[in-house]
């Protein structure tokens, strides 16, 4: 008999293994104050475009050779070339992070490579299913673009939804599951956080961050949503180390509600160490979508001051501008 993975409650939904269970901080009385507060507190207004601006990027036509190439689309989306494939993460290319295109939050510009210019892609790494990671419209496109057979690497729980838009070819792993990309051996790893598309779900499907390791022993390191917690240490003694770590460093205020599924950029810098980051920190999550109260703008400056602080090399601090090529020579 196999044993239940221990993120699953009796009632078969996912539960966190850490003291911290996100869904209690879902209720309605604390949407509820966080919005009341919203309300009242004056917000710093939303960046004009020049502000997170757009760069040209500097994807590899078609592949990369032997050095790792990552370019930030936006949000949670990169592309990743490395080890002779072309990988994206949490791919959104739609104008707002929402269920409807009429309401909710719109991007602050256009995504940092056109659709259109994108290079054949081999794979992709989805983290979870809120809006912002998880996006209809995209998963169609791609799907019309690259043919119904375009590899989705995801966390457990993802394949019917996946299945009712006609893409099937869906790996579904638990967290220390593996699999292979080519020559990439991709780890799902853990993530505090949680899911939900519909009011009546929630952590129905399960939420992860992804280890690679290319075949000439460098890692990457994906950390999809998550808090702070203390499983990067874990991580890092059993995925790592990484030459290219990729975190969250926004949507993290207010912290009494945000906390324990967002992590700060004092965090996401605790969290690179911790992982045994021993190359770049890549940032995300910040300058794209507004979803929470912090000043869009914050969120590098912070992560610059919390870098210093810890006396790490500034050469390896990443905070790409939209559309930025990260190249990382083999
Ligand atoms: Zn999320
Ligand atoms: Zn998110």
């Amino acid at each position: 008999m196999t044993e239940r993975p221990p993120h699953h409650g009796p009632d078969g939904r996912f539960r966190i293994p850490w003291p911290l269970e996100v869904a209690d901080q879902r209720s309605g009385g604390s949407i509820f104050r966080w919005q009341w507060e919203r309300m009242r507190n004056r917000r710093a207004p939303n960046p004009p475009p020049e502000q997170v601006p757009v760069v040209p990027h500097a994807v590899a036509m078609p592949r990369a050779g032997d050095e790792i190439r990552v370019t930030w689309v936006g949000h949670a989306s990169f592309l990743v070339q490395a080890g002779g494939l072309n990988l994206l993460t949490d791919p959104h290319w739609s104008r707002r992070a929402s269920p409807s295109q009429r309401i909710g939050p719109a991007r602050f510009q256009e995504p940092g490579i056109p659709f259109d210019e994108l290079p054949p892609v081999d794979a992709v790494l989805l983290s979870h299913d809120h809006y912002d990671h998880l996006d209809r419209a995209t998963v169609e496109r791609l799907r019309d673009r690259f043919g119904a057979g375009l590899r989705w690497i995801t966390p457990l729980a993802y394949r019917a939804w996946f299945g009712d838009l006609g893409v099937t070819n869906v790996t579904e792993l638990d967290w220390w599951g593996e699999t292979k990309i080519g020559e990439i051996a991709v780890t799902c790893a853990p993530a505090q956080h949680w899911t939900r598309r519909r009011l009546k779900e929630m952590n129905d499907r399960l939420w992860a961050s992804y280890a690679l390791r290319l075949a000439d022993g460098r890692g990457i390191y994906f950390g999809g949503d998550s808090g702070y917690f203390r499983g990067y240490e874990e991580i890092g003694r059993r995925l790592g180390p990484f030459d290219v770590v990729m975190l969250p460093i926004g949507a993290y205020d207010p912290r009494w509600f945000m906390a324990p599924a967002h992590m700060n950029p004092e965090e996401a810098v605790r969290a690179y160490r911790e992982l045994g980051g021993r190359g770049a920190f890549v940032a995300m999550h910040w300058g794209t979508f507004r979803l929470t109260d912090e000043d869009p703008l914050e969120p590098p400056v912070r992560t610059r001051a919390a870098w210093a602080d810890a006396r790490l090399s500034e050469r390896d601090l990443h905070i790409l501008r939209h559309g930025e090529t990260l190249v990382v020579e083999g």
